[in-house]
Formats: C-alpha cells, sequence, structure tokens
C-alpha cells in the first residue's frame, strides 16, 4: 500500500502507525511522549498531522493514528504549525526553564512572555511515557496522582515503593529528564529509593542493581551466572565466537 506524507510517496503496512512510516521514510515529526520501544501513548499531541482520507480532511496523532488505506498526509502545515504553536505554549507554561520544551518553542516561534508561568524547578510535563514504561516492564511503581495543578507522577504516597527495582527505565524514556536518578558510591537513588549497585564480575564497573537482575533473570527464565555489565557482556561474546572460530578453521 502507498501513502503521500508532505509529498513523498511512502510504502506503508495495512495497520502501521502514521508516526512510524513517516520516520522510516526520514520525515521529521515531533514528540515528546514517543519511544520507539512502547506502543504510542498520543499523548503529548506534538505529532499532530493533518490527513486527507476520500476528500475528508482530520487531524491526527500520527503516533496512534494506523493507516488504513491509501491517504495523504501533511505534517508541516499552517493548521499543524499553529496547534503545535499552542501546545508548546502550554507546556512552557508548565515548565519554563526546560530545555528540551524552551528548544521546540523558539523552533516554533513561541514567545517567552506569556502571562502564565509556572514552577521554574518543574521539568515534568505529565506525558505518561515514564509511568507506561514501567507498566510495560511489569513494575507499575509510579502511577499519576492528583488533580488539576497538583497533578503530578509519584510512587504511592510518595512513598520508597516496594514494586520498584530501580532500573531507571522511567528516567531513561523521559524526553525532559525531569526524574532524579543519582549514582554515588555504588548507590543509586531513584524515586526516594536507594539501591546498592552489583558489580560487573570482570570490569568491576557498578552497573545493576540486585533487584534489577534478579527481575530479568526471573522474566527471562535465566540463572544469574557470570555478573555482567553490557560491555563485558559482549565482549565474553565476542571471545566466544573468536574462539568457535579459531578451533574451526
Ligand atoms: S526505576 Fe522503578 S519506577 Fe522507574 S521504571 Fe524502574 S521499577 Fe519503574
Amino acid at each position: 500500500m502507498k501513502i503521500t506524507i508532505d509529498g513523498i510517496v511512502c510504502e506503508a503496512q495495512k495497520g502501521e502507525m502514521l508516526l512510524q512510516i513517516a520516520r522510516r521514510n526520514n520525515i521529521f515529526i515531533p514528540t515528546l511522549c514517543h519511544s520507539d520501544a512502547l506502543p504510542g501513548l498520543g499523548s503529548c499531541r506534538l505529532c499532530m498531522a493533518e490527513v486527507m482520507d476520500r476528500g475528508r480532511r482530520s487531524v491526527v496523532a500520527s503516533c496512534i493514528y494506523p493507516v488504513k488505506g491509501e491517504i495523504e498526509v501533511f505534517t508541516h502545515s499552517d493548521k499543524i504549525k499553529s496547534i503545535r504553536r499552542n501546545l508548546l505554549m502550554l507546556l512552557y507554561a508548565r515548565a519554563p526553564e526546560d530545555e528540551t520544551i524552551n528548544k521546540l518553542r523558539k523552533e516554533y516561534g513561541v514567545p517567552d512572555n506569556i502571562r502564565f508561568s509556572g514552577d521554574i524547578e518543574e521539568h515534568c510535563i505529565l506525558c505518561g511515557l515514564c509511568v507506561k514504561a514501567c507498566e510495560e516492564l511489569g513494575s507499575s511503581a509510579i502511577s499519576t496522582i492528583n488533580r488539576g495543578v497538583t497533578k503530578k507522577v509519584a510512587t504511592p504516597y510518595d512513598e520508597p515503593s516496594s514494586q520498584c527495582i530501580g532500573c531507571g527505565a522511567c528516567a531513561y524514556v523521559c524526553p525532559t529528564n525531569a526524574i532524579k536518578i543519582e549514582e554515588n558510591d555504588g548507590e543509586r537513588t531513584i524515586w526516594n529509593k536507594t539501591f546498592q549497585l552489583v558489580r560487573c564480575e570482570r570490569c568491576g564497573k557498578p552497573f545493576a542493581t540486585r533487584e534489577q537482575l534478579e527481575y530479568s533473570n526471573k522474566k527471562l527464565g535465566t540463572d544469574c551466572g557470570e555478573a555482567l555489565c553490557e560491555v563485558c557482556k559482549k565482549a565474553v561474546v565476542g571471545e566466544k565466537l573468536k574462539d568457535i572460530y579459531e578451533r574451526t578453521t
């Protein structure tokens, strides 16, 4: 099936998300709440695009819009740019000092003198990507709590959560680096909970929490074996392959 995005003819599979098709064809659509590793959320709405389908024009969130037929898409029309400007104005009002938001704000010509301005310490834009990442992982240690101006992402009662394994996936996917994760002296602190880090048995570098390793071993049904960091794991695989090659040639 073929669709047209900004005048470019793109190959598409039925049911594939519009954002995915655009990215595969190097057509840039801005996003904040999107991670390739997770299902689309459609929460930040920056990925809005105009779709012309059988003579009807509509505005859709491209990360959650499954393509079903031959459509024409406009990702940077005047209407879309105006929607993004309004959204960025709201995001800027919430997180006025955030670098990611300010970069997009400038790109879309949103002035910095808007009437309402939030806490300069605030970086969370409540996109929900961290909550989704934790949920997909199977921990569900964090969620969105409260309403209105007090709405935020937190562990239950802001207490250290027994569900949290300190993996840091939530901080890793956060588009604005709003989640504080600190590592000092072999310890990692996140969401008010401090974890001991396990050292790599090869290079000695602290690399993961004990809870994280136990969790992934349980989930993957594997035995702990040697606790190795990603770099050493790759080196071990490389050495094994080299060994096999030398023995068979
Ligand atoms: S660090 Fe804790 S809250 Fe964050 S994704 Fe991992 S388990 Fe969830």
